[in-house]
């Protein structure tokens, strides 16, 4: 069977919680959508695109001296960090972008917390000759500064949301509220498997490169298949990513990574699928992180891509099933995984990414001589210097 249903959902997961006036939008996205997937000439110009501007395929790269370090680990790192932008968001703003141009809309928008997907947006809409709006919370403005800056030099103009605690979740409810406005002209780019159907079932199939690659890279260099894959998981698009096209072979075992923040019996962290209840947050039914009362909380973590208070609906569902396995990772973990990266491979992870790589030392510590993992590099760390620095 597969998945997403007709209604967008992954078992009791996903589904369209939004106003009435962007149901036919929605439906309408899924059928342009469902028509680029089979339409040649939409798959030979996203090619292009992802391979001569944005790096594919990107590397499968043996980590030896990480491997050596954990002993028991042979780790191969799927190398995202090396896209234009210095992540995988590329990969999805790219095809959103190219929908748009599709359905004749002149106007993107987006929202964005830590400013990653407002530049990858910005990046795309750029490529395209098309007009960027993105909506931030004034919180994020001043913390993400630097990315703010990217955004405009980009030509996107940044919409500053003053409403709520003023972050990433006010930005989103601003965001579709625009987007209700203007649907006639307006493509909304939504940055993860999040968001109301189609957006969690077209993400992960834009981000479902990174594990076809890997997937066919290391069968090529192992002649087996891994038998690990593990993640950070914010929103989930780069551990969806990695994880949807070895779904069927069932010996390699997921593993998603969330954020612990200052530890999972705090109330910092990220950790939605570890400690959240099922609720609708950004027009769909997922786990989320909310009071007793029903109000979304304010998550976490050091890595500010990770600090989302929901995850997407497919993740629910494979928690729910048992077919990948949720962990989490503290912020000071995820410290130590950088430098870990850094020093045994001259690679300085996102700080996202170091939450896998942390991970990587509790696995290796369970597993047997010889296991294999593909570890997704998500992105690299130069956005996060000035964070790595505060907290030496
Ligand atoms: C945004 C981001 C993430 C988290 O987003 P997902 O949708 O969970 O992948 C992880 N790593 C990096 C480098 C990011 O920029």
């Amino acid at each position: 069977m597969s998945l997403p249903d007709k209604k967008g959902y992954f078992g009791e997961f996903g589904g369209q919680y939004v106003p009435e006036t962007l149901m036919a939008v929605l439906e309408e996205l899924e059928k342009v959508f469902r028509g680029a997937r089979k339409d040649k000439s939409f798959q030979r110009e996203l090619t292009y695109y992802l391979c001569e501007y944005a790096g594919r395929p990107t590397s499968l790269y043996y980590a030896k001296r990480l491997s050596e370090h954990l002993k028991t680990l042979k780790v191969y790192l799927k190398r995202e960090d090396l896209l234009h932008t210095g992540a995988h968001k590329i990969n999805n703003t790219l095809a959103q972008v190219l929908l748009a141009k599709r359905m004749k809309k002149t106007r993107i928008i987006a929202e964005t917390g830590a400013g990653q997907h407002g530049v990858a947006t910005a990046t795309a809409a750029a490529l395209m000759g098309l007009h960027c709006e993105v909506y931030m919370g004034t919180e994020d403005i001043s913390r993400q500064a630097l990315n703010v800056q990217r955004m405009k030099l980009l030509g996107a103009k940044v919409n500053s949301v003053t409403s709520g605690s003023r972050t990433l979740k006010d930005a989103m409810n601003e965001a579709i509220r625009d987007w209700v406005t203007n649907v006639h002209n307006t493509f909304y780019i939504i940055g993860s498997v999040a968001g109301p159907h189609p957006y969690p079932f077209m993400v992960r199939e834009f981000q479902a490169i990174i594990g076809r690659e890997a997937r066919r890279q290391f069968l090529r260099k192992e002649t087996c298949l891994p038998d690990y894959l593990v993640a950070c998981v914010g929103g989930g698009s780069n551990a969806m990513g990695l994880f949807h096209a070895f779904f069927n072979d069932k010996r390699t075992k997921m593993i998603g990574v969330e954020a612990a923040g200052l530890g999972l019996a705090s109330t910092r962290h990220a950790a939605t699928l570890l400690k959240g209840e099922i609720g609708v947050l950004h027009g769909s039914k997922s786990n989320l992180l909310e009071t007793k009362d029903g109000q979304i909380k304010v998550a976490h973590s050091i890595a500010a891509g990770l600090d989302y208070p929901g995850v997407g609906p497919e993740h629910a569902y494979y928690q729910k099933i048992g077919r990948a396995r949720y962990v989490a990772v503290t912020d000071q973990e995820a410290m130590s995984g950088l430098k870990l990266l850094a020093q045994t491979e001259g690679i300085i992870p996102a700080l996202e990414t170091a939450h896998a790589i942390s991970f990587l030392k509790r696995l290796a510590s369970q597993a047997t001589r010889n296991s294999s993992v593909v570890v997704c590099l998500s992105g690299r760390g130069d956005k996060d210097m000035g964070t790595i620095h505060e907290s030496h």
